[in-house]
């Protein structure tokens, strides 16, 4: 009985955390957001009371991205959340520039983030060497982009992140900018935000082709499976992934371009599914033609109805406006208020 009463009371307590993640409208989202992110927020808003979802379109800013590319592709990323299964009454939904309380705290947090370690974060060492070697500048947007991260977190003092695993370092400095704000002022203002994810850890979906992991900016567009991929598009795309000429002894190590694969199965085929190639992996007798197209199928049976329900969802825009609208008006209320609460614990309440 009291056991019972406790798991209850913990539910209770952990609906209570506040939710928060986005994702950036750089392009149409790939099966690696899916799974990483979005099947997440999916599932995190029947089960938390405050969930906030939104577009980071500032994100996107660092990567210069041409205005109409731009409009369209915040269009494109809402229809995807709706398409995936966000649902605006149980989640708040907005576009991360209409809260002007994000530049303002990250005004504030800018002052007691460090050059130095900014520098040393490993995401930005990667960006400055592609965009070095691409002729493009690094521009200052980029070196703060952890910044404006930790923002977009804790704006609604969130302590859930539902995140893929390549945000780990981010969020591990949202916690410091967290601690550090909280030693400052003497207070507990803001909670320590942790990753999120319904599988035992935050996952990593690789690309077909070797390269590590599957992204949508990937400079080879055969390496993603994107949501908004046509059929023939996506099995095409399976059946050209990158693998060896097969296991030669039994039971021996897969190397990763095969664990990749069986990475894949995982996420969209049934475990008899699985079990059945992992058995024919370690007895030899594996094809991986059959395997393509096994896997092919049930991915096609996740993506296809998500790729036409965006379809028409982008279509209706007075849908998509409402939707920003009343999200928009929900998270500024709780930006005011942690906005407000910061400013007042700097001590910049100077007249009341
Ligand atoms: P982005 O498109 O970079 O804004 O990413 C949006 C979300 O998708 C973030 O939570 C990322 O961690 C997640 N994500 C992106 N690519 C992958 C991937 N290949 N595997 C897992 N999660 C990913």
């Amino acid at each position: 009985m009291i056991r019972t009463y406790c798991c209850v009371l913990f539910l209770y307590f952990c609906s209570m955390e506040t939710v928060v993640s986005g994702a950036r409208p750089t392009g149409g989202l790939q099966i690696g957001n899916y799974f990483g992110a979005i099947r997440n927020f999916v599932q995190m808003q029947e089960e938390f009371d405050k969930c906030y979802f939104f577009v980071a379109d500032y994100h996107s800013l660092t990567t210069h991205p041409e205005a109409k590319e731009l409009n369209y592709h915040v269009k494109e990323l809402l229809a995807t959340y709706l398409a995936c299964g966000l649902d605006p009454e149980k989640a708040t939904i907005y576009i991360q520039s209409h809260l002007p309380q994000i530049p303002e705290l990250y005004l504030l947090f800018n002052m007691f983030a460090y050059k130095g370690e900014l520098e040393k974060v490993p995401t930005f060492k990667e960006k400055v060497r592609s965009q070095t070697e691409s002729g493009k500048s690094v521009n200052a947007g980029l070196l703060t982009y952890p910044v404006l991260m930790s923002v977009d977190i804790l704006i609604h003092r969130a302590l859930k992140v539902p995140v893929g695993k390549d945000q780990l370092a981010h969020i591990e400095m949202a916690r410091d900018y967290a601690k550090r704000f909280n030693y400052m002022t003497k207070s507990e203002y803001f909670p320590e935000p942790v990753g999120f994810s319904y599988t035992k850890e935050l996952i990593k979906v690789p690309a077909l082709d070797g390269s590590g992991k599957m992204s949508k900016s990937a400079a080879n567009p055969n390496s993603a499976i994107f949501l908004m991929d046509e059929d023939k598009v996506l099995r095409k795309k399976i059946m050209r992934a990158t693998t060896d000429s097969g296991p030669t002894e039994e039971n021996q190590a897969k190397p990763e371009v095969i664990e990749n694969l069986f990475d894949l199965m995982r996420l969209v085929s049934t475990e008899d599914v699985v079990c059945h190639y992992e058995s024919a992996y370690n007895d030899c007798s594996i094809r991986y033609g059959d395997m393509k197209k096994q896997l092919a199928e049930d991915m096609a049976q996740l993506v296809n109805p998500i790729r036409e329900r965006i379809k028409d969802l982008i279509k209706d825009e007075t849908y998509l406006a409402k939707v920003v609208k009343d999200g928009g008006e929900q998270a500024r209320e709780s930006a005011a208020k942690t906005l407000k609460g910061a400013k007042e614990l700097m001590g910049m309440n100077y007249f009341g």
